[in-house]
């Protein structure tokens, strides 16, 4: 494909230019110069574009076919991507209300309301041994039982709370975002190596308590951190789709039993033979996008059946 034709064809699709094109794919601008200079574009972005234009009509030919076939998970990704800055947004907005609402307004200051010292830090250090702890790493007890994978997943979801509390405390919700935006693109694998889970989810650990004890700084550590937590996710197999959808799930689950009588006594866990967790994971897998209102009002419609 010639350079001025994947001008024509990135316009049809929407972006700006082809920069911003690049930027949705993952390309640096150099490799975009590179390709108005040779004016020939790659053969894979070609057929990205192709992808996204959801074009049938390509010629037949077996190369091409298997192609396609590596190229569609990747096209896939990139169509999913287009929403993660939206659900990024939702979450850290979603968590900061949590955040208001349990710890009082100056959570940020590092003191709740009950004038109690919040260390966030230490939250992930404690998440990553329960992460640990999912997994047969003893050499002593069950030293041939299989990871508990769903678990695993959880646990990473309880890290993610504690690490967006400690980007909001550090910084602000946009700028949240844009720090997350760009660690969040990964494909999750589905074959797992449960030890190099174990040695990656500790060097979360070490960058916690690294950043708790005065030996990494805060603004270099924050990048790494993330990087650090996406890359135990990619690992795992958690794709940052389920991710989302478990966040937002166990967020809404949470405000649902406090608005049916958690705390009063009166909430019922056992809905129709099946425990309120189990209908949660039900529903989000039926969903093919999950955001607060959606899953609180499928919560409702399951619980008063
Ligand atoms: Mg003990
Ligand atoms: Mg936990």
């Amino acid at each position: 494909m010639l350079y001025d034709e994947l001008k024509l064809i990135t316009k049809k699709l929407g972006f700006n230019n082809i920069e911003e094109f690049g930027t949705y794919i993952g390309v640096t601008s150099a490799e975009v110069l590179r390709w108005q200079d040779s004016d020939e574009v790659p053969y894979t972005v070609a057929l990205i574009t192709h992808l996204l234009k959801g074009e049938k009509k390509l010629p037949f030919d077996p190369n091409l076919d298997n192609l396609i076939e590596e190229c569609l998970p990747l096209a896939k990704l990139l169509e999913e991507a287009s929403s993660f800055p939206h659900k990024l947004e939702e979450m850290f907005v979603l968590q900061k209300t949590l955040n208001d609402s349990t710890n009082g307004k100056n959570w940020e200051l590092g003191i709740n309301k009950f004038d109690k010292e919040i260390n966030w830090l230490r939250c992930i250090h404690m998440e990553v041994a329960e992460l640990i702890e999912s997994t047969p790493w003893k050499h002593w007890k069950n030293i041939s039982s299989n990871p508990d994978l769903d678990n695993i997943h959880i646990e990473l979801v309880d890290v993610w709370h504690f690490l967006m509390s400690f980007l909001l405390q550090e910084t602000n919700v946009p700028k949240a975002v844009s720090l997350v935006n760009t660690h969040c693109i990964y494909e999750a694998v589905s074959e797992i190596d449960i030890k190099l889970v174990v040695k990656e989810a500790e060097k979360l650990s070490y960058i916690a308590l690294a950043i708790d004890t005065g030996n990494m700084p805060i603004f270099s550590g924050i990048e790494r951190f993330i990087d650090q937590f996406f890359r135990c996710c990619k690992l795992s197999g958690l794709s940052f789709s389920w991710l989302q959808k478990l966040y937002i799930g166990k967020n809404c689950l949470n405000q649902f039993r406090q608005d049916n009588g958690y705390k009063e006594g009166v909430y019922k866990k056992i809905w129709d033979g099946k425990e309120d967790n189990v209908v949660l994971i039900e529903i989000l897998n039926s969903l093919e996008d999950a955001n607060f209102k959606v899953v609180y009002d499928r919560l409702s419609s399951a619980y008063k059946a």
